[in-house]
């Protein structure tokens, strides 16, 4: 199996390669030059498998042999091992057809984690066997930096530098970053904004010598590896409601479109999806594209799913290059239109095959609370205020009530505790293997906001391993 780039223009690569370029020399992104299929008997025997195991058999035809099954299977099993339950991704009831699939039993107890553990380990493998090593440096507002310190800790082949703004992330957040002491992780609170941080990251990878020297990586939500990660829990969740007998749809709470893509990617294998919901809050770039075939960038407003506060989906690039049947210069075209205009229509017929197979729906902050205080008095269940986008979105665009909807839950209710407890009075209490979060030591550098400064830390912190 290769990949090709959905501009069309980037060399074809195996999973190896695609795995470390991340994003395609054109701009474009990796996706496989044809969908494996499964038989219906294939997904039958896929039910009631242990995760790790039912994950090695959905990933390993996306590998074409570049990873040997063994050391893969090896890989998959210790990426879930460390997970804080025993189905790694439970399902539960909320009521009749309408379920949750539980994506907050890792590290840092968001479904990122299900695709990073993974990811770091191939990182890891391939880097290991071809003598190489990878400086990973990204910005977090928050959020995400933790899952990706978690995937690269302690991995031989690779360093991570994550920048935040000192003093702008929660505590929790910061210490879910700056409690892991491992040698190879670099915690650095930059005295400025969470945009600051991000220029200070683009400086170092426009800085070409600079970004040859450190051999800068990402581990950017647009990177394949993470995408056929997702693409498991789909079969999984699907499988233990009836597939392939029985048809399932998904509701998911959507921010760059890459956890949805990967549903998308199931459906392409063999699983019987009926439809994705995708749900948006305030940000409703996607639902505005559903609801009338334009998408046009707005505002980025702040809200309780901070996850999904962006302006552009970057992953939906993969959607639309199929709906372009997969012509890269046709696509690479709109792509370039969209980045001068903010604006792209992509015509009647393709807006209605999207609408085939995806619903939008948006929720305000009002309207997040309320879901959390239904669900938790009719159910006992907490949600985050991600999970209850994706609950509310799944039971407003439902379109067959004999089909299960499957919510994905993508973040712990501890991880948002205020929103939760604003909405039930309850405080969410962090999962016993993290309880002594606010007791652990800390280690973070203090910089100031000043490339030169930044670019020597780095060099001085990898320098003795890069050389
Ligand atoms: C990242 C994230 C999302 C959005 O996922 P996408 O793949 O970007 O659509 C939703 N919820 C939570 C909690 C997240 O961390």
């Amino acid at each position: 199996m290769t990949y090709v780039s959905t501009r069309g223009q980037a060399p074809v690569l195996a999973f190896d390669d695609v795995l470390l370029a991340g994003l395609a020399r054109d701009g474009g992104l990796y996706v496989p030059q044809e969908w494996p299929r499964f038989s219906a008997a294939e997904i039958r025997a896929l039910a009631g498998l242990p995760y790790a195991e039912l994950a090695t058999r959905v990933m390993l035809p996306f590998l074409d042999r570049t990873i040997s099954e063994d050391d893969f299977a090896a890989l998959v099993a210790d990426s879930y091992a460390g997970f804080g339950h025993a189905a790694v991704a439970p399902l539960k009831q909320l009521d009749r057809g309408d379920w949750l699939l539980e994506l907050f039993h890792g590290p840092t107890l968001a479904f990122k984690d299900y695709a990073l553990q993974l990811l770091g380990r191939l990182f890891d493998h391939v880097l290991a066997r071809r003598g190489a090593r990878v400086t990973i440096v990204g910005a977090t507002s928050g959020d995400t930096g933790s899952a990706a310190i978690e995937a690269c800790r302690d991995r031989a082949a690779i360093d991570i530098v994550i920048l935040h703004p000192k003093g702008r992330v929660s505590e929790v957040q910061r210490r879910q970053m700056t409690t892991v002491l491992s040698s190879n992780v670099h915690n650095v609170a930059v005295e400025g904004t969470f945009d600051d941080c991000q220029d200070l990251v683009k400086a170092l990878f426009n800085d070409q010598p600079f970004r040859d020297e450190m051999a800068l990586s990402a581990v950017n939500s647009i990177n394949w590896a993470r995408i056929m990660a997702q693409i498991v829990y789909y079969f999984a969740a699907g499988t233990a409601l009836g597939a392939p007998e029985r048809p399932v749809s998904f509701a998911v709470p959507t921010g760059n479109f890459g956890n949805v893509y990967a549903g998308y990617g199931a459906r392409a294998m063999g699983l019987p999806v009926e439809q994705f919901v995708v749900g948006s809050n305030r940000n409703d770039i996607l639902t505005r594209f559903f609801d009338s075939g334009e998408m046009a960038l707005g505002e980025v407003m702040p809200t309780l799913s901070p996850s999904m506060d962006i302006q552009v989906s970057s992953n939906f690039e993969r959607l639309l290059f199929d709906l372009y049947d997969r012509d890269g210069a046709a696509l690479a075209d709109v792509m370039a239109r969209f980045r001068a205009t903010g604006a792209m229509n992509v015509g009647a017929a393709r807006w209605k095959k999207a609408l085939e197979l995806f619903d939008g729906f948006r929720l305000d902050d009002d309207g997040t609370q309320a879901v959390i205080r239904d669900v938790y008095r009719a159910t006992g269940e907490l949600l985050d205020p991600h999970s209850a986008v994706g609950v509310a979105a799944g039971r407003a665009r439902r379109r067959r009530a004999d089909i299960p909807m499957i919510s994905l839950a993508t973040a712990h209710p501890a991880k948002f505790p205020a929103a939760v407890e604003a909405a039930t009075g309850i405080h969410p209490a962090l999962p016993a293997r993290l309880a002594d979060l606010f007791e652990r030591p800390e280690r973070c550098d203090v910089l100031p906001n000043d490339v030169a400064v930044l670019k020597d830390y780095v060099k001085g912190k990898v320098a003795k391993v890069a050389a």
